[in-house]
């Protein structure tokens, strides 16, 4: 597997995620993430199959890396420059209406799931298995994929995504990233 390169420029999503951040989060953390893969997979027999595939099959070492390379592949993927009231539309939006109330509710769940993470991990907005929509919090290189979920939305509270410009603020982090997200790019993932 090789380093997919960012859908946008390093400093496009600033001042919500530092151009400094991107490069190590995306240029440094993911890229080792993709080298321990690359590592780990020969003899696996897991070789050549999808990356959800990996992840639901695997473990240990192997699962942990692949889980962080697809964590990371859909976090950066489902961004773009900021945009003042930026909201889903469409049938997204009203699945979220229709499982939190509206937008707003939903927002603050999935904050709050975020902020109450211990330790490091990721909270995801997923479909179960009749399309309803569920927040879960995901320990460390977890995936929903592993719950038979379908991965929609993700925030990754890591340290690492935040700490530069952030430092210990990952609520005001969180509370940040919506003016960022790509809600079409979340809504063909439905
Ligand atoms: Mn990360």
């Amino acid at each position: 597997m090789e380093l997919k390169p960012l859908p946008y420029a390093p400093d496009a999503l600033a001042p919500v995620i530092s151009a400094e951040t991107l490069a190590f989060h995306h240029g440094k953390h993911l890229q080792a993430y993709i080298n321990n893969l690359n590592a780990l997979l020969p003899g696996s027999g897991l070789e050549g199959l999808p990356l959800e595939e990996i992840v639901v099959r695997s473990e240990g070492g192997l699962r942990n890396n692949a889980g962080q390379v697809l964590n990371h592949e859909m976090y950066f993927s489902q961004f773009r420059p900021p945009v003042a009231d930026n909201r889903p539309t469409g049938e997204l939006a009203e699945r979220l209406d229709a499982a939190f109330g509206n937008f707003e509710a939903f927002q603050a769940a999935f904050e709050a799931k975020g902020a109450g993470l211990f330790g490091s991990g990721w909270v995801w907005l997923s479909a179960d298995e009749e399309g309803r929509m569920v927040i879960t919090q995901e320990a460390n290189a977890a995936n929903p994929v592993q719950k038979g979920l379908r991965p929609l939305l993700t925030f990754d509270v890591w340290e690492h995504a935040y700490y530069l410009d952030y430092q210990n603020r990952r609520p005001a982090y969180l509370s940040a990233l919506w003016q960022i997200v790509d809600w079409d790019v979340v809504s063909a993932r439905l």
